[in-house]
């Protein structure tokens, strides 16, 4: 197999890591343990270290194991370069740490993983101001603008109530201001959708979730699209100029993130998120027929108040989500009626599972304002429309009918 001829989203990745030769054929690129990597001339170890020749100097900054996964997530968004971090929080937080600094504004989409909006309490108390903007509407974050924004930050759906950013619409408002556009895809994954498509700068997975999808192993990762022209941000280093301009940013983040933060993903997690990589487009196809399936019936029994899935033509993001995504995702949540106690709901499941994950093959649930939204408050939990009520379901690769039972089983309490 060779690069010339284009394949499919599931033979590239199954075939990516033989587009280098592996040691005795293996067919698996293998778990690199070691730290350090030797070279026989000195003068080699040298030009590896100044970036004169392509090389492995220290485990903090790169390792083959790592570097292969590497590779098969820049061809899965389609990217020009991929790094990759312990988890994704990582991921998101190297962004802050390598390309912000004090001074600066970024405008963050206000429906957020719980965690990046914490991060963002953090940015703020560090000098670095963070206006939050409705992104279903490019206007809002238009609005939001100043001339010190650095950074606009958005999830393609978001979890836990599923809006759908003005993805396309905010891609051109960066591309015309000179904005650097991130895109958080970890609920739709490189198989439903990439941002590059439109126009992000910088595309967030968490690996953790359903690339590897198995929940047993912790990743994240940045790739660079190779659409933003680094020549017009202001943060870039003079050491990282050396490099051509299309590497500046992805250069600055593996050193001033990956070697000084030292937040840097285990060879042993990049063979287990490599294997599970291998059926995501499998894995994805279930879910999200499960949900979709699953969608329906919770919106037409009355015992429900509401359901949230793009898949949904109820969903204010129905006609956007159904453009842009092969699929609306594995995602979906929903409000009980006030007398449907959430929690003897919940306890009523014998297929979800109450655990915090995404993108696990089982199905997930969670009472989200107990729990991943509880730290938060109810003010701004309410103004992110979380109802205390609400249910998260990352939905799992169970067979359709015994999920769907399930969930319609325990309403009958
Ligand atoms: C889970 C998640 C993250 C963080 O990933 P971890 O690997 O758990 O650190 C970031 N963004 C979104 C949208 C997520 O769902």
């Amino acid at each position: 197999m060779n690069d010339t001829k284009k394949y499919g989203f599931t033979t590239t990745i199954l075939h990516s890591d033989r587009q280098k030769p592996i040691e005795h054929g293996s067919l698996h690129k293998p778990i690199h343990t070691s730290v350090a990597f030797g070279y026989q001339d000195a003068r080699e170890l040298a030009s590896v270290f100044q970036g004169k020749q392509p090389g492995f100097r220290y485990g903090r900054q790169g390792n083959p194991t790592v570097s292969a996964l590497e590779e098969k997530i820049t061809r899965m968004e389609q990217g020009l370069a991929t790094i990759c971090f312990a988890t994704g929080m990582a991921a998101i937080g190297s962004l802050v740490q390598a390309l912000l600094r004090n001074g600066d504004h970024v405008v963050s989409s206000s429906f957020l993983f719980g965690n990046t909006n914490s991060l963002w309490q953090t940015a703020t108390g560090q000098g670095i101001e963070v206006s939050f903007a409705d992104a279903t509407d490019v206007a809002n974050v238009e609005a939001a603008l100043t001339p010190q924004t650095r950074m606009v930050f958005v999830e393609t759906i978001a979890n836990p109530r599923t809006q759908v950013a003005d993805l396309k619409r905010i891609g051109q408002l960066c591309r015309d201001r000179g904005i650097l556009y991130v895109v958080d895809n970890t609920m739709t994954s490189p198989y439903l959708f990439r941002p590059k498509m439109v126009g992000a700068s910088l595309v967030v997975n968490a690996l953790t979730k359903s690339i590897a999808g198995h929940g047993n192993v912790l990743g994240g990762a940045v790739t660079d699209t190779g659409l933003f022209d680094w020549s017009r941000y202001p943060n870039i280093i003079e050491t990282y100029k050396r490099y051509a301009q299309a590497q500046w940013g992805l250069a600055q983040i593996r050193a001033k993130a990956l070697r000084d933060f030292g937040a840097s993903l285990a060879p042993e997690s990049a063979h287990h998120i490599a294997v599970g990589a291998e059926t995501i487009a499998l894995r994805m196809e279930r879910e999200c027929a499960n949900a979709l399936a699953l969608a329906r019936m919770l919106e037409a029994d009355k015992r429900v108040a509401a359901v949230h899935y793009p898949g949904l033509p109820s969903h204010p993001q129905h006609e956007i989500a159904t453009k842009l995504f092969r699929a609306c995702g594995s995602l979906l949540s929903f409000e009980l009626q006030p007398e449907v106690d959430c929690f003897d709901y919940l306890n009523r499941l014998k297929l979800g599972v109450p655990a915090s994950n995404l993108g696990d093959t089982r199905t997930l649930v969670i009472p989200v304002a107990h729990t991943i939204f509880y730290e938060m408050g109810p003010e701004r939990r309410a103004s992110m429309g979380i109802a205390e009520s609400l249910i998260r379901v990352s939905v799992g690769i169970e067979d359709t009918e015994d999920l769907v039972e399930d969930f319609r089983q325990a309403l009958d309490a």
